[in-house]
Order: C-alpha cells, then sequence, then structure tokens
C-alpha cells in the first residue's frame, strides 16, 4: 500500500519511498539538555515515534538519528544572549556536563514511559567538534561564510535562495531588518556558525578560530552528514523550528555540499494548555512526571495525542487526560475480551479491518481515522483471537500496550464487603446482598458476578 507523507517543503502529502532500497534515513531535531522536557516537547517526540512505526508497519527498516544539544543554543533561536547550557549551569550551580547528564537521564527516562522508541543513533554535540569544524572550514572554502572579530558567520546573500521552507522573502524583510547584535554582519539574516569565546567562557574549544564554540545549527548539519550522508530520506522537529534553525541547515547544507538534506520535512504542531501557550511562568509547564503524579498512565497522554492530526494543535485539560485514561482501560479489557473469546470471524472481516487501519495511517499519519477502526475492532460483536491478534498487531504502532493487564489494587475494606456479600448470597439473603452491593459502588467499586464467583473491578 502506497504512504502518503506531507511534505513541509513542498507544501503537499506526497509519496513516500526511500532513496535506497527498503531502509528509511531520517534525522530528527533532538532535546537541549538543559531543562525538563515538557509534554509539549513529548508530542513531538510522540508525533516521531509514530513515524517510525509506520514506517516499520510498511516493511521499512531505519537509520534514525536523533542529536542531543549540550551546546551552542542561545537563549534566542537567534544568536543572541548567553548559552542556554551555561545559563542553567550557573543557575543550577553545577558544570554544564552535569546538567546534561541529568537532563538527558530524565529525557530517556520519559521517552520510554511513553513507549517511545529510541532512535538508532543518538549523538551528542559535544562528540562531534571536529566534524563541526571541518564542516565550517568547507563553508568558508566554498564561499559561503566570513569571520567577524566575534564569529564566523553564513552569508545568506551567497544563496540563490533562503527560506524555502517558511516561505520568507528576504526582500522584504531588508527595510524593516532587525536591530544586529553583531554590526559587523553583512545581512541581517546571516547566522552565527562558530562563534569565538569570550574570556572565562564555560566551554570552549580549540578551533582554526581561536577558543570558541559551536553554533546550534552547523551541529545537525555535521552530525547528519557523518551519519546519514549529504542527503537522506526525512528530517523531523517541531514547527517552531522551520523558520530559524532548518532554514538554517537547509543553508548550511546547501552551501557545503549543493543540496537540501532531506527530500521529506515533516514538522509537528504544538501543545496548547487549556487553549493557550504553555509555559514556565504560566505555571503550566506540564511534565510527564506531573501525569503520573495525578495517577495517571503516560500512555493515557500518548493516546491523547491520537485525537487529532500532527499537523494541528491539540489542546490538553486534565479532564481530556482524564477520559484518554479511561479510554486506555477500555481498550485493554475489550483486547481481552478477544483474547478469551471463540466466537467465529471470517478472514474477509479481519483483512476489511487491517486494511483500513493500514490506510488510515498511510495517510499521513491519520491516527484519529485509525483509533476508529481499532474502536470498531474492540466492539466487534463476535470475540475472536483472531481479532485479538488483529489488535497486536495494530499496537506495533499505536505503543499503548494493548495487552497489558491492568492491576488494580482493591482496598482491603472493599474485599471484606465483597465477601459478606458473597456470604449473603449464599444465605439467599438478597436486601443485605444488594445493600452491600450499592456500598460497595459508593466506594467506586463494581462487582461483577461470574461464573466461578465474583470480579471487584474500579469504576
Ligand atoms: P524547548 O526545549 O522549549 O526549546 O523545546 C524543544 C522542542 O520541543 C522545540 O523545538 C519544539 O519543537 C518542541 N516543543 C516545545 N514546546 C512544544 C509544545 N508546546 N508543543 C509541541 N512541541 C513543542
Ligand atoms: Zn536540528
Amino acid at each position: 500500500m502506497d504512504l502518503y507523507l506531507y511534505n513541509t517543503l513542498t507544501k503537499k502529502k506526497e509519496k513516500f519511498e526511500p532513496q535506497e532500497g527498503k531502509q528509511v534515513r531520517m534525522y530528527s531535531c533532538g532535546p537541549t539538555v538543559y531543562k525538563d522536557a515538557t509534554i509539549g516537547n513529548m508530542r513531538t517526540n510522540i508525533f516521531q515515534d509514530v513515524l517510525r512505526r509506520v514506517l516499520k508497519y510498511n516493511g521499512y527498516t531505519l537509520k534514525h538519528v536523533m542529536n542531543i544539544t549540550d551546546v551552542g543554543h542561545l537563549v534566542s533561536d537567534g544568536d543572541e544572549g548567553e548559552d542556554k547550557m551555561i545559563k542553567s549551569a550557573k543557575e543550577m550551580k553545577k558544570t554544564p556536563l552535569q546538567i546534561a547528564e541529568h537532563y538527558t537521564k530524565l529525557f530517556f527516562d520519559d521517552l520510554e514511559k511513553l513507549n517511545i522508541e529510541t532512535p538508532e543513533i543518538v549523538c551528542k554535540a559535544t562528540d562531534h567538534i571536529p566534524e563541526m569544524i571541518e564542516y565550517v572550514k568547507k563553508l568558508i572554502e566554498n564561499g559561503y561564510a566570513y569571520e567577524t572579530s566575534t564569529a564566523i558567520y553564513f552569508d545568506v546573500s551567497k544563496l540563490e535562495r533562503y527560506g524555502v521552507l517558511s516561505g520568507i522573502d528576504l526582500q522584504s524583510q531588508k527595510a524593516g531588518a532587525r536591530v544586529e547584535v553583531d554590526n559587523e554582519k553583512r545581512n541581517p539574516y546571516d547566522f552565527a556558525l562558530w562563534i569565538k569565546a569570550p574570556e572565562n567562557h564555560l566551554m570552549k574549544w580549540d578551533s582554526p578560530w581561536g577558543l570558541s564554540y559551536p553554533g546550534w545549527h552547523i551541529e545537525c548539519s555535521a552530525m547528519g552528514k557523518k551519519y546519514l550522508g549529504e542527503t537522506f530520506d526525512i528530517h523531523t522537529g517541531g514547527i517552531d523550528l522551520i523558520p530559524t534553525h532548518h532554514e538554517n541547515e537547509i543553508a548550511q547544507s546547501i552551501g557545503a555540499c549543493g543540496k537540501n538534506p532531506a527530500r521529506f520535512w515533516m514538522h509537528g504542531e504544538f501543545l496548547l494548555i487549556n487553549g493557550g501557550r504553555m509555559g514556565k511562568s504560566l505555571g503550566n509547564a506540564y511534565l510527564i512526571k506531573d501525569i503520573e503524579q495525578r495517577g495517571y498512565e503516560p500512555l493515557a497522554y500518548r493516546l491523547f495525542n491520537y485525537s487529532c492530526s500532527y499537523r494541528v494543535k491539540i489542546n490538553f485539560t486534565w479532564e481530556v487526560i482524564e477520559a484518554n485514561a479511561k479510554a486506555l482501560i477500555k481498550l485493554r479489557e475489550g483486547y481481552q475480551k478477544h483474547l478469551n473469546g471463540n466466537e467465529d470471524v471470517s478472514d474477509d472481516i479481519v483483512s476489511e479491518f487491517e486494511e483500513k487501519f493500514h490506510k488510515a495511517i498511510n495517510d499521513d499519519l491519520n491516527m484519529p481515522i485509525a483509533m476508529s477502526v481499532v474502536w470498531d475492532v474492540i466492539k466487534y460483536k463476535n470475540k475472536s483471537k483472531k481479532l485479538a491478534e488483529l489488535l497486536k498487531k495494530f499496537d506495533t504502532v499505536l505503543a499503548l500496550k494493548i495487552d497489558k493487564k491492568e492491576e488494580v489494587d482493591i482496598p482491603k475494606e472493599i474485599i471484606e464487603l465483597a465477601e459478606q456479600r458473597s456470604l449473603a448470597r449464599q444465605n439467599k439473603d438478597w436486601n443485605e446482598s444488594d445493600k452491600i452491593r450499592d456500598d460497595i459502588l459508593s466506594k467506586g467499586y463494581e462487582i461483577v458476578d461470574t461464573k466461578d464467583g465474583y470480579e471487584i473491578k474500579k469504576i
């Protein structure tokens, strides 16, 4: 079945096939490890993981690279402000390395909780300083970069066109150009490839331009080229990366290799909180940890992400997480019912469901439609192991641990009440039995009578 993906570069859904054979080479801009990753950051990671899983569902193998930015990302995405790592290190009275190690670990813990696969190659910026220096040297050699007293800049006027992803028109921008911090810059959109370190700067390396450190954008170009070659299949990231970081990556790649590094550029939209921006100052920069602390499984958050396309904004509220936590339990119960079922379901019905699901995920990862197929399977009147098997196959994309059995800790008090009810039933004291059942219900549990006795469920 053909796979269609939306390409930010062409602004349309295009048929996807890897450049070479069955392997997809993909690059994702990874975290800057100076602070906790929020559930917003995690939305982007879930989108990328679904993409990975859909590619695998289609029979492809992956060579997926994700970088860890541990140097060079300044407080503004332009070339202004302090390095985010250094700022955080100073605030927390730690070294940048300690900060990086601490937040990298937390980031991967979150990925694990959300059942997000680790990319085949994870690479740190600070481990690739020589590759970045070579890249900058090549840009200077090719006439795309120049040195000032503070930095090496990329000269955007040397490009035939700057702004292929965002559609920015440099001519119309010139009039209202921003106030420059460095008046040696030739054009307002020129950006720093390499930055000369002021005295006492915490992170700096020897280079042909003295003690200095890399700019943020050069990291991805150098690591992408090293692991995936000059061109690869897919480049992903959050939507905020389009106008600066990704334009600059493309500019660097054209300057050094003469081509755009990726054929498909894919971007995940933002998560909103209660309809607005999420931010530390607003007190709503929620973490996966906060979801757990409220008693929800992180996978309920993953399921919530399937309620709309990765290309539209999604609104987070605690009510919606509550609803998704309940839906996750229903999904797993539905799976168990099929697993324990022996009713007849024809192969045609199974293939029809499979085809609908496959078509949905292949339509630019249309998870709302894919989930509607999943629910149709769950609710299918005949309970069959064949459908349980199909759901397990779907779960290679959903990653919701559909076969997980709910472990509910039933309080001792409820167990005792259930035993008393059982005794009342044995004595045919139906009034007493109903009274105890209502009491249990009022405490948030339900007694379901089965042929072997009863089950207690949390409601
Ligand atoms: P930050 O650590 O805030 O720079 O974010 C790292 C990356 O996570 C960003 O470049 C975005 O691609 C992504 N991101 C940040 N905030 C959100 C959000 N609210 N929704 C989705 N993705 C986000
Ligand atoms: Zn990047």
